[in-house]
């Protein structure tokens, strides 16, 4: 193909990781296409940079950029294994094709939470069975466990979901800067639940995976019309490809499986380990594992002829997962698109889900697959739940806004425009002014509209802050403080909104999350203190209070007495 027509690379990868066999009994690959650029040494791309660099071993290794056609493309199991090329294009490939689903779901290019464009991969990082995403050295690191005892190396850069995960940890960290703060306990649950639901779905999207998933099929290449009920296809799943997910780092105790097996008890949100960000995160998993089986089954059955049995007949299996494969890639977007209209700060789960809701109503205004009411269903049984009147409560305000004096060109582009809308329009909005306020983005993005037209929408969010003494907080709200916070305690306070402008540059929704809603803001001090989140200078809840930088090395540690690791 001649060069400036070229619009992705085919690149080979371990589908999930070395232990997950295909039909043949080898290693279960894939080929993953990622958008084309010209490649370095490294490889090195416009947005990801491979660090070969071992800080264990003192090692350091380039490796070519990848040719444009695939040198691993046969290459036998052994050489995927033990080739650190491969692992760099392993790592290359999957976090390229991450960022390129979220950025085709989003409508825009993303920018990383850190100044700069390059993300470094660094596939051998340490000799340790732990990755994670550090903000302070910007960089993806993988571990590896070396060979012992006859059993050889593990590296944790060959699993597809754990590439997956710490990708996605960056890209949201870049979205939404600020959920990496100290804040409500679901924030920390939504950058591990949101990094693994992109990792389950992603690994999903992989035909070849949902087939083993689906078990053997006859001859002819098909399976038993049986084998599609809701039950079995979620053991199929469940022990085809959620037992893997994180298996390398949990070593073994398939945390997935666990979580999504047994629903989560109806009290979770009041349990004590269910503060834990990665036990709060399964939440969300297991309950968009049901979502996806509930979309998988409907396209399965609507396979058949209508009114036949069709436990008595058979289906292709190729075509089942294909099924899946494609439900798997409408549910991620559906996810990653409501990211867009999460509040910027003060982070709960029913955000999550009112976010995902608005976000489809743009695209799909008419449903008529009716995939909204399953999540509203889904995440009703856990009680995440949103208003009855969620589709119309997006813009509640007492007035419609004025946009006397304002710049049509520059409310799409420029903060400080945006902060005279806001000035114009607080009371209109609700928005309270004795604090601290700043617009802190306006990105305007290109989505394709449910006619096929390209709807440009722009997003931008401000954030309020409010320094105080703990005891000053419970004279102005007249609550009682959490217990085991002493009155002299600086705090810090947060409320926040996102404003959705539409093409004509209205505002069409306000998000928001308001600072005097003191219930919430006592209930964030006292998970920040319960589980000893305070600065050096001992105050809580403060914008720069925890070392940002290595915040997932200590959450993605093994050794973590939690039992829950990555
Ligand atoms: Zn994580």
């Amino acid at each position: 193909m001649p060069e400036n027509t070229r619009t992705h690379l085919d690149l080979r990868v371990i589908a999930q990781d070395p232990s997950v066999k295909g039909d043949d009994d080898g290693i279960l690959t894939a080929v993953v296409r990622v958008p084309w650029s010209r490649m370095e040494d490294g490889p090195r791309g416009p947005r990801f940079h491979v660090v070969d660099y071992d800080a264990s071993a003192g090692r350091f290794l380039l490796h070519p950029a990848p040719p444009d056609r695939d040198v691993f493309a046969q290459a036998p199991d052994d050489q995927l294994v033990k080739d650190f090329a491969f692992h760099a294009q392993q790592v290359y490939a999957v976090a390229s094709k991450t960022l390129a689903t979220f950025e085709s779901a989003l409508g825009r290019r993303l920018s990383w939470g850190f100044a700069g464009q390059h993300l470094h991969l660094v596939p051998h990082a340490f000799a340790e069975a732990n990755a994670y995403y550090s903000w302070e050295d910007r960089s993806l690191l993988f571990g590896y466990v070396p060979a012992a005892g006859g059993r050889g190396p593990v590296y944790t850069c060959l699993s597809y979901d754990v590439v997956v995960h710490e990708t996605t940890h960056a890209v949201l960290d870049g979205l939404r800067r600020r959920y990496l703060e100290p804040g409500l306990p679901d924030q920390a649950a939504l950058h591990e639940g949101f990094a693994d639901v992109v990792a389950l779905l992603s690994v999903f999207t992989m035909p070849p995976v949902v087939e083993q998933a689906l078990g053997p099929a006859d001859k002819s290449g098909r399976i038993s019309g049986r084998n599609v009920t809701l039950d079995k296809l979620r053991r199929g799943v469940l022990t085809g490809v959620a037992e893997q997910i994180g298996q390398v780092l949990t070593q073994g105790r398939g945390a997935l499986r666990r979580s999504a097996l047994h629903p989560p008890p109806k009290d979770w949100a009041t349990r004590a380990a269910y503060a834990e960000p990665h036990k709060r995160g399964e939440i969300l998993v297991s309950v968009v594992l049901d979502v996806l089986l509930d979309i998988w089954l409907k396209r399965l059955v609507a396979l058949f002829p209508p009114g036949e049995d069709h436990t008595r007949s058979t289906l292709d299996r190729a075509r089942a997962a294909e099924e899946g494969a494609k439900a798997a890639g409408h549910l991620l977007s559906m996810m990653i698109r409501g990211l867009d209209y999460l509040p910027p700060v003060e982070f709960e789960l029913p955000d999550l889900l009112y976010a995902v809701l608005l976000a489809d109503v743009e695209m799909a205004p008419d449903d008529d697959l009716k995939y909204r009411d399953i999540l509203i269903d889904r995440f009703g049984q856990v009680g995440i739940t949103v208003p009855a009147d969620w589709a119309t409560s997006g813009l509640d305000v007492e007035s419609p806004p004025t946009y006397l004096g304002m710049n049509f060109a520059a409310l799409r582009s420029n903060r400080d425009e945006v902060f005279r809308f806001l000035w114009e329009n607080a009371h209109r909005l609700g928005i309270e002014t004795e604090y601290y306020t700043t617009v802190e983005t306006v990105l305007p993005s290109q989505r394709i509209g449910p006619d096929g037209l390209i709807v440009s929408e722009t997003v931008a969010t401000y954030v309020q802050m409010l320094d105080l003494k703990a005891g000053e907080l419970e004279r102005i709200s007249g609550l009682n403080l959490p217990e085991g916070i002493d009155p002299a305690t600086p705090v810090q306070l947060f409320g926040g909104g996102t404003l959705v402008f539409d093409q004509f540059g209205h505002l069409k929704l306000h998000i928001h999350k308001d600072l005097g809603e003191w219930w919430r803001q006592l209930r964030r001090l006292d998970y920040l203190n319960g589980s000893g989140k305070r600065d050096s200078q001992q105050r809580l809840g403060f914008s720069d209070g925890a070392a940002r930088g290595q915040a997932f090395a200590e959450l993605h540690n093994t050794e973590l007495t939690t039992g829950e690791a990555w």
